[in-house]
């Protein structure tokens, strides 16, 4: 469904991303852990194009959506396909990020409506159902900064699932919450991936990379240097570097 071949990145002489190989397949959780600045962020705003790559090629759907070889922009689709495509994208970010002049249900109907053209009517049946799922059916007309956190958080997932994705991106949802509130967020996530939705999660939480991941990537100053399933990898890592870092995260 996803996948990154050879991919490099720079911001100028800094190199954040390097010969990055993956793919994630139909129905796969996987976690990406690592430290702070190796790069984890910025694969996934790689995936969904808020980021050019500086080299390699980036597959969604098996659709070519960045390619650079030899530093020349080699991308035979329009700008406008590549978006519509990024919308099979769905993507959580460590803060909310909701509209705070909108109210729950107008931030869930904003892009279906907008972007997607549907009728509100339909919009609002469907962020009523799913703010069902993530169990906030009663705040739908409230706003954003009279919510917890982790109401916010699952209101922000609830946005990006509204748009019907077919893979979720996380980007450490739930860092930036009360330890009392990171609960509620993870189950709302481990829901969704016993519903088959195919997921790439950055986290520190490794409770939960543990139950719910198919795979986890192990990144280090730019690199993939350990993958393999969440028992391997927590109970045997093989590189030095997986080791010292769970040492201090476990
Ligand atoms: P964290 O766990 O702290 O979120 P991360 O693994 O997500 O870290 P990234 O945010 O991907 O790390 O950053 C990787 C490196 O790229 C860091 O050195 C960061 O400073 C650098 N970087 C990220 N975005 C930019 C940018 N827009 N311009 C310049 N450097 C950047
Ligand atoms: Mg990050």
């Amino acid at each position: 469904m996803v996948k990154m071949e050879n991919v490099a990145k720079s911001f100028g002489t800094l190199e954040v991303l390097k010969n990055i190989n993956f793919q994630v397949t139909k129905g796969e959780v996987v976690c990406i852990i690592g430290p702070s600045g190796s790069g984890k962020s910025t694969i996934l705003r790689c995936l969904n194009h808020l980021e050019r790559i500086t080299a390699g090629r980036v597959y969604i759907e098996g659709e070519l959506v960045d390619e650079r070889v030899g530093g020349r922009d080699q991308l035979k689709i329009s700008h406008k396909r590549v978006s519509e495509i990024c919308t099979e994208l769905g993507m959580v970010f460590q803060r909310f990020n909701l509209f705070p002049h909108m109210t729950v249900l107008e931030n869930i109907i904003e892009a279906p409506v907008t972007v997607k053209k549907l009728a509100k009517e339909e919009a609002v049946k469907y962020a009523l159902e799913l703010l069902k799922k993530v169990g906030l059916e009663d705040k739908r007309d409230e706003y954003p900064s009279r919510l917890s956190g982790g109401q916010q958080q699952r209101v922000a997932i609830a946005r990006a699932l509204a748009m019907k994705p077919k893979i979720m991106l996380f980007d450490e949802p739930t860092s930036a919450l009360d330890p009392e509130l990171v609960g509620e967020v993870l189950e709302v996530m481990k829901d969704l991936a016993r519903e088959g939705m195919t997921m790439i999660v950055v986290t520190h939480e490794m409770g939960f990379a543990k139950e719910v991941a198919n795979r986890v990537l192990f990144m280090d100053r730019g690199e993939i240097l350990e993958e393999d399933t969440p028992h391997n990898i927590f109970s045997n890592p093989r590189n030095e570097r997986t080791k010292s870092f769970l040492q201090k995260v476990l």
